[in-house]
């Protein structure tokens, strides 16, 4: 249901969809009403889910990051939601991409006016054939926390600016990352030695203290991690001048954690001449950009009353008594579920066909399912929806932009949703300008 009356400063990318004004409540609904007279022409995509994103939400995060955190410098984690309008508004807008795979590097490279230097290959085991891969294309800044890495990339990238990825407290965050990934302080000297010995250029230190993190103090006892690694570097004859925060921000306490962390560095870091300080962020810019409308297809409901009393009598009251099939799922975007440890919650979009939902509907307990033929496939074990939700109606789901489209596969045949592109509620000026301003320059 792609959205098909084009403005006429739509085609500031013309290799990209159309980008819409509007709220994206509007264009849920919009999308909805395309998919309906779709339905009308027998299409066959008539009632495809279909996610909006909003770029002007995208352009307020990065505001509030500049606004929070001014010496702290993003630099994106494209793994988060490698969409092409993000990435490249967020270039329009100056920042920095996080890159885990050459094929992140090759997306963002494709940019025309994005230079090599505003990458950092923070993959800390890469393949030697990437390593090879970056140090071709001139990305030379990249994590590291073992030796044997060291090794690789003195053989095939030797000119590389290394930064050393070191474990912190990673206890406090929804997706904890130091079992794979982090140098235990212990271990520092030992390969700060290592790579002396081989010649390479060690520039800095990095963390992540887990993504969703939802302890601001982690940042804090992070950043004193770094400054005790600052100081081995010192005296393993490094002078470093780079301190990488990593990723982690949540929006919900953003303000808190943007505070915490500048105590610490003003802490531990006071004189930071010299030092240059940036950060990964991904689901900060890109969680409430999207959203998700998704249709009922199926239904399994009580028969008849006499059904009705029996399963009711047989089960307990807040038992789901109708099971609701939605055409995203776990297998889909609804990945996010079990990777990134996700709870969602569906909000009535249309009743019966139409968008006035009475606020006193009656509610029954429900569950929402995906469209597989997996019972793994549940999105909500347990909603209250109104009684009078039918097949044909449309479910949303809000903050539905980390760690959703990027991961989403076509298991059971079913196509991952489309992204229909707005500008946001005021028209979206700024990202407008934005992105002509830079497609100008490109
Ligand atoms: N940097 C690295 C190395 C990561 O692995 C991740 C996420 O896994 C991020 C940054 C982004 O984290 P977040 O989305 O929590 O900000």
């Amino acid at each position: 249901p792609a959205a098909d009356n084009r403005d006429e400063d739509d085609a500031i990318f013309p290799d990209l969809p159309p980008l819409k004004r509007g709220h994206p409540a509007v264009h849920l609904r919009e999308g909805i009403m395309n998919a309906a007279r779709a339905a009308e022409a027998h299409k066959e995509d008539a009632e495809q889910a279909f996610f909006v994103a909003d770029l002007s939400q995208v352009y307020r995060q990065h505001e509030k990051w500049l606004r929070c955190l001014p010496g702290v410098e993003p630099f994106y984690a494209v793994k988060c939601n490698p969409d092409p309008y993000v990435i490249r508004l967020l270039a329009a807008l100056g920042t920095g991409f996080d890159c885990a795979s050459n094929g992140e590097i090759s997306q963002v490279l494709a940019i025309d006016g994005i230079d090599a230097s505003r990458i950092i290959f923070a993959n800390p085991c890469k393949a030697t054939s990437f390593v090879r891969g970056a140090a071709r294309v001139g990305v030379d800044m990249m994590t590291f926390d073992n030796a044997d890495e060291l090794h690789k990339i003195a053989r095939v990238h030797p000119r590389a600016k290394l930064v050393l990825r070191i474990l912190t407290d990673d206890s406090k965050a929804l997706c904890r990352l130091g079992l794979k990934f982090g140098a235990p302080l212990a271990t520092v000297p030992g390969l700060l030695a290592k790579a002396r010995e081989l010649k390479l250029d060690v520039i800095g230190v990095s963390f992540h203290v887990g993504s969703g993190c939802y302890d601001s103090s982690a940042f804090a006892d992070a950043v004193m991690r770094a400054r005790s690694t600052f100081n081995m570097g010192a005296e393993a004859g490094y002078t470093f001048n780079l301190l990488d925060v990593g990723g982690g921000f949540e929006d919900g306490n953003f303000e808190e954690t943007a505070s915490v962390l500048s105590d610490a560095l003003d802490r531990y870091f006071p004189d930071r001449n010299g030092i240059r300080v940036i950060a990964e962020p991904g689901r900060f810019y890109v969680s409430k950009a999207f959203s998700l409308a998704t249709n009922i297809i199926a239904r399994r409901a009580p028969m008849d009353d006499t059904e009705d009393a029996v399963s009711r009598a047989e089960i307990d009251a807040e038992q789901p008594r109708v099971m609701y099939y939605i055409n995203d799922g776990v297998y889909g975007a609804f990945n996010c579920i079990l990777f990134d440890h996700q709870t969602v919650h569906p909000y009535v979009l249309s009743l019966n066909g139409s968008f006035h939902v009475p606020s006193s509907e009656p509610l029954h307990v429900s569950s929402v399912w995906g469209p597989t033929c997996d019972s793994i496939d549940c999105v909500c074990p347990v909603a209250k929806l109104p009684s009078s939700l039918r097949v044909g109606d449309w479910l949303g789901f809000d903050n539905m932009g980390a760690y959703t489209v990027c991961a989403a596969s076509q298991f059971n045949g079913f196509e991952v949703s489309k992204v229909v592109y707005t500008t946001g509620n005021a028209g979206g000026h700024e990202v407008r300008d934005a992105l002509k301003a830079f497609a100008a320059e490109g």
